[in-house]
């Protein structure tokens, strides 16, 4: 089957072709860089990144650009709250994106590149499009004339019958029933950041940055534009109506919009009290990982319900996959193997593809793979799995964590390197109030996160696992479990398989 998907310019269902065989051109409309980002952007940013992946499983080549929106109106009035230079302000929020980004294992695009290293060829966009008929001024800013383009609307579907000729808007945001005459070039104001241009001093809208950002990288006609769903209107529409009326030519040719996220039923919001940063969940104890899987798990057009619950059940999802994977790679099995197994391995392999290939059905996807791992596991269990079968398993959980990313546990060591978690330092003695994997959690230290400090380090673990492994070669089972409890209390979980002794941390 083709790879299909849902175009919100032609809001159907269709197959995917690229303008050029093989390479799929994408913008990716990034974070506005004036806070740390929250799980409702990462909604989207993990879904553009199973996106990218899953087009890269397809063979194709992919060149995507996400800008860093660091100049338009929000990002000016926190770094004026803040008392900073603009460019210092954006760069801590993108340092802190990089982290993030890195954390929830998403790829690094092609480009990442910032609005206010373009700013020129924002200009010349604007010039284009004046020199077109496109364009009128207004107390020193610039504003596109929606009305002489023609196909204003065609992505919204909005219904252009109420909008007054010559009302305009200056801001970044508004609604789709206020749809008017946008502003291209913003003239300077009193204390804000502002760059020469023919029509003026002044700033760029946020629409037209990324017109140009997309264009510069990706060329006037590219395959793919994403984002949230909350920026078709007003953002894509202008994109369309600035690029095209500039152009002549089709912008982007398949449009992707992910759905809204909710948490626990509710809008979020700062002041309902439900509003998380990836940092505020870190800092809760949970784990990259699972955060990463229950953003990819619901159908990126299905509006996504957070809940704890859903996290702890990722979380268990995870451990499940990495078992699996454990025992797939540990345990010996007696030699031979049936083409019955691979077969199966084979049919799981293809229900994944099919699974994202339609429109990348992710909950599908994910079903496959537990079908298999099921299968496997009881194999295993009733003494059929064979060591030949091996292989074939091994390939498909491999293929698909290529596009999810999450079976290889790597949290504890990024959060350790990012500076989320202390390690405890080699020969310290175990914290002396065991209240879980950390101890009580520092305050956060101004860039977001709060510093979570181990109770006990990884050499106290090995040095009391090889304790308990004595003592129960003794025969001291009593020891043994004392032993197991206390790492238990510390955070600590131990297993017995048939390969050894494993532990993890909680
Ligand atoms: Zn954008």
């Amino acid at each position: 089957m083709a790879l299909r998907f849902h175009n919100t310019l032609t809001g159907q269902v269709e197959d995917f072709h690229t303008l050029v065989p093989n390479q799929v051109r994408m913008y990716t409309c990034g974070p506005t860089v004036y806070d740390f980002a929250h799980i409702g952007n990462f909604r989207t940013f993990v879904f553009q990144d199973v996106l990218r992946r899953y087009l890269r499983y397809r063979g194709y080549e992919v060149r995507q650009v996400m800008n860093l929106t660091d100049v338009d109106d929000k990002t000016i009035r926190n770094a004026r709250q803040a008392g900073l230079d603009l460019r210092d302000f954006t760069a801590r929020y993108i340092e802190a994106f990089e982290v993030d980004r890195k954390l929830l294992n998403l790829e690094t695009p092609e480009f990442m590149v910032r609005a206010t290293d373009h700013i020129p060829d924002m200009v010349a966009l604007v010039e284009r499009l004046a020199e077109k008929g496109y364009t009128y001024q207004s107390d020193g800013s610039t504003y596109f004339h929606v009305e002489k383009f023609k196909d204003y609307g065609k992505l919204s579907k909005i219904d252009l019958s109420g909008i007054r000729a010559g009302a305009r808007v200056d801001a970044d945001e508004y609604e789709k029933d206020n749809a008017r005459d946008f502003v291209l070039w913003k003239a300077a104001k009193e204390g804000e950041p502002s760059w020469p241009s023919p029509f003026g001093p002044g700033r760029p809208g946020w629409h037209l940055e990324c017109s140009v950002m997309a264009m510069k990288y990706l060329g006037e006609s590219f395959d793919i534009h994403s984002a949230g769903v909350d920026l078709v209107f007003p953002h894509h529409e202008n994109e369309i109506a600035q690029s095209e009326a500039a152009t002549g030519k089709p912008f982007a040719h398949t449009w992707l919009h992910a759905e809204h996220l909710i948490v626990e039923g509710k809008k979020m919001s700062k002041s309902l009290g439900n509003f998380y940063t990836l940092r505020d969940l870190i800092a809760k104890g949970y784990k990259p990982t699972a955060i990463r899987y229950l953003l990819a798990e619901v159908p990126y057009r299905t509006p996504l319900d957070f809940t704890f619950d859903g996290l702890l059940q990722a979380q268990r999802s995870i451990e499940r996959l990495r078992n699996f994977r454990y025992r797939l790679t540990m345990e010996s099995f007696t030699a031979g193997g049936g083409a019955g197994l691979k077969a199966r391995a084979e049919a799981a392999r293809q229900a994944f593809e099919r699974a994202l290939d339609d429109n990348l059905n992710t909950a599908q996807a994910l079903a496959a793979i537990f079908d298999l791992v099921l299968e496997g596991n009881t194999a295993m269990d009733r003494g059929q799995f064979k060591d030949g079968d091996r292989a074939a398993f091994l390939d498909v959980l491999e293929r698909w964590d290529r596009v999810f990313a999450v079976i290889e546990d790597t949290d504890h060591a990024k959060l350790v390197e990012f500076g989320f978690i202390k390690p405890r330092e080699a020969g310290a003695a175990p914290a002396a109030v065991s209240a879980g994997a950390h101890d009580a959690q520092a305050p956060a230290d101004g860039d977001g996160r709060a510093v979570l400090v181990e109770t006990v380090g990884d050499d106290e673990i090995e040095k009391q696992i090889a304790a308990r492994n004595r003592a129960r070669r003794g025969g001291d089972f009593a020891q043994a479990d004392r032993i197991r409890d206390e790492l238990a209390k510390a955070g600590v979980m131990i297993e017995d398989t048939k390969a050894g002794t494993r532990w993890k941390r909680k």
